[in-house]
This record gives structure tokens, C-alpha cells and sequence, in this order.
């Protein structure tokens, strides 16, 4: 396989660049979109046997753009919650993960997509922010990560979330021409209302997401009202006040008429207080929201039954819906960020939420969390899994 190969992945381009780049190599119209279909949707790579387009189309086209693969290096399946994480390996040696999540419907799954590898918002409840930025991931390794995970499922697999590593809004252009593949007929078929894309609050990147009316579902990480204490649990997003991200949060409410999911990592001690409820009512008692309720998966600052509830109880005047969700695949460090995290490095430093930095220098489960996930309200883990 050629590492620096020049040529576009025929997995890599928004649908509608792929089938002009198509229509210019001779494939127009119904050949380009069976070409299309048969490298993503049929997830094939075997073009040159594709019936009623021209052999010498075929061979043009199959000069023209790569269709190399990820490598599949490891998948770890947790045996409590059923979910399977998979670290895969791009062609320049980076690794990243997809995780594989059963639905609570019986026979549906979803992927759960990484976006960058590593992140750079250092958000002192994730393994992965510990792990600095690498680079942004491509669309076609999105795309091929989905489409392996799902070659591998044993149930339908019915959508997608961008909540792996990395901040999906730092990778708007990638990740939005990636979800566009998954929603095409002849890529993923995924509907756009099951595209998840869940966002740390880069305010200018939600505010265009807004402008541009894609049809895909926004999750936003708040966890705290604060400035100085959200300052001090997610830095890296922080460039933006409270007060702007309830703004734009604001403005994408009423540009698409429904309800705003605000994400809340939960620190025992840290973010629950009244202050934290009252800012939000402050902040966002206009704004139709959905609060989802995370619990950060690090002691000590992982909160109770009674603490949550005491939550729970002081955001009642707010007249939301609170659904509280937990982190898939905690057990066997197969939480988002550890599969790649233990793989990249043994010294990486953990970080108690409150931030003061603390041992030990290996990332465990303990230590791990990542925001979650949207559709998959998960009452009781399920045994199921692929
Ligand atoms: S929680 Fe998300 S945005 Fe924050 S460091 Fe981790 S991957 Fe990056």
C-alpha cells in the first residue's frame, strides 16, 4: 500500500463530490452511483467485476481513487454491557477506535465514531484528552471504521454516533462529508435523524452546524455553568463562556424547533450543586432541553445514587427531561480512549476531575470516562452482543 498515495479515497468524498469525480472519470450518472454503492454500501472492493458498466470504465475508475482499508487490530467486547470496542490502525500508523453498541432494541446496534486521533481539548475526565492531538481523521477512515464494525455486527445497524475520540467540530468538514456518506443510499443508508454529533461547544462550529440545517442530532457538553469551574473540567473548550454556548444552544432550539441535548458530566462534589442548577435555569430556562446526566467514572468523584437524585431533584424546577446515561465498555479498560491510550503510551498521566494531577502514570478504568450516548438510555446493561 502506497502511504503517501495521491489519489482521493473513493470512501472519502461527500456523495455528491464522489459522483462528480466519477462522472469526469466516465462513470456518470447510474454507472457512477453503482460504482458508489458497490465500495460502500455493498462494502466491496472489488469494482472491476461490477456487471453492466464497462470493463474499461471500471479499470479507469479503479486507477483513479484508492480503496485501501484500515487495519483491524484489536477488539475488546465487554462482557457486562455486551458492546465491543475495536482500535484500528490507518495506513500512516495512527490508531482509533470505533465502538459497537446494542440498542436496547433486540435486533439494532450503533457505531460509535472517533473523529480525531487523540483530542486537544484535554478535558480532565477523558483518557483521550490526556492523549494531546495527533491529527484529524479522514472522512474514508470514518467511513471504512463504520463499515467494518458494521460487517462485523450480528444485529442491523441502525445509526451513528460521532462521540469517540476526539471533537467532532474540530473536524467539521471531515465529519460532516463522513456523515453524509453514511446517510447516502449508496453508502451507509443510515437515516440522518440516527447521526449523532456531539459536540465539547465550539460555538462557531455549532452556529454554522445551525446555519447549514444538516438533519443530523446535536449533543452538547456543558457540565458546568461556572466559567472558572467548566474552565477548570473542560479547557480546551472553554474559549467560549457559558453564556455564548447557551446562546448558540439558544439559536439552534429555535432554528430547528425542537429540544437542545445538553450532556452533563456529573463530579461528585464539583458540578452538582444548587449553584449549578440555578445557572442553568438562568442560562437556559428559555430553551427546550434535554439534559443528559453522566457520571464520571473516576474516584472519588464519582457521585452516589443519592447524589444523583439530589441532582436530579434540584433540576426539576427547570421542567426538562434528565435521563441519566452511563459510559459503555468501562470494564477491561475498554472505555472511549483506553483501547488506543494503552496502546499509544504507558505515560500518560491521570487526572483527578477536580484537576489536580495525581498517579498512576498508566491509564486504568478508574480513571476513564467519555460523554455519552444519545439514543441508548440504558437502564440496565444488556448481555447481548455481536
Ligand atoms: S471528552 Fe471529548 S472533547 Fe473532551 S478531551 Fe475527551 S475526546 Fe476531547
Amino acid at each position: 500500500m502506497r502511504l503517501t498515495d495521491p489519489r482521493p479515497h473513493l470512501r472519502g468524498l461527500a456523495p455528491e463530490a464522489a459522483l462528480a469525480a466519477l462522472a469526469a472519470v466516465g462513470a456518470p450518472g447510474s454507472h457512477g452511483r453503482r460504482i458508489l454503492a458497490r465500495a460502500i454500501r455493498d462494502d466491496s472492493d472489488d469494482l472491476l467485476t461490477l456487471p453492466r458498466v464497462p470493463k474499461a470504465v471500471l479499470a479507469r475508475v479503479a486507477d483513479t481513487f484508492r480503496l485501501d482499508r484500515l487495519e483491524r487490530v484489536e477488539s475488546v467486547r465487554d462482557e457486562v454491557d455486551g458492546s465491543v470496542k475495536h482500535l484500528f490502525r490507518s495506513p500512516d500508523g495512527a490508531l482509533h477506535e470505533a465502538v459497537w453498541i446494542p440498542l436496547l432494541r433486540p435486533d439494532a446496534a450503533t457505531v460509535c465514531l472517533s473523529s480525531q486521533v487523540g483530542c486537544s481539548l484535554d478535558c480532565s475526565f477523558c483518557a483521550t484528552g490526556r492523549l494531546g492531538l495527533r491529527r484529524n481523521l479522514h472522512t474514508w477512515e470514518m467511513v471504512d471504521a463504520f463499515l467494518q464494525v458494521r460487517r462485523l455486527s450480528s444485529r442491523r445497524v441502525t445509526g451513528a454516533v460521532f462521540m469517540g475520540q476526539g471533537e467532532p467540530f474540530l473536524n467539521y468538514d471531515q465529519v460532516i462529508a463522513a456523515a453524509e456518506v453514511l446517510r447516502h443510499p449508496c453508502g451507509g443508508g443510515v437515516s440522518g435523524k440516527a447521526i449523532t454529533l456531539s459536540t465539547a461547544g465550539i460555538v462557531p462550529a455549532i452556529r454554522r452546524f445551525t446555519a447549514e440545517g444538516h438533519p443530523y442530532r446535536l449533543i452538547v457538553s456543558l457540565t458546568s455553568t461556572v466559567r472558572e469551574r467548566r474552565a477548570s473540567l473542560m479547557p480546551g473548550a472553554s474559549r467560549w463562556s457559558p453564556e455564548e454556548l447557551a446562546d448558540a444552544l439558544r439559536a439552534h432550539a429555535r432554528a430547528r424547533g425542537e429540544r437542545v441535548t445538553v450532556a452533563w458530566v456529573c463530579v461528585a462534589g464539583v458540578n452538582m450543586g444548587e449553584d449549578e442548577a440555578l445557572g442553568l435555569r438562568r442560562l437556559l430556562g428559555d430553551v427546550p432541553l434535554r439534559l443528559n446526566l453522566i457520571e464520571v467514572n473516576a474516584d472519588p468523584r464519582r457521585p452516589s445514587e443519592a447524589q444523583l437524585q439530589a441532582f436530579v431533584d434540584l433540576l426539576s424546577p427547570l421542567g426538562s427531561p434528565v435521563v441519566r446515561r452511563y459510559s459503555v465498555g468501562r470494564e477491561k479498560h475498554s472505555a472511549c480512549g483506553m483501547l488506543a491510550a494503552t496502546r499509544f503510551s504507558a505515560a500518560v498521566p491521570a487526572r483527578d476531575p477536580g484537576g489536580e494531577e495525581r498517579a498512576p502514570a498508566e491509564p486504568s478504568a478508574s480513571t476513564t470516562f467519555r460523554r455519552f450516548l444519545p439514543s441508548f438510555s440504558v437502564p440496565r446493561p444488556t448481555r447481548s452482543g455481536t
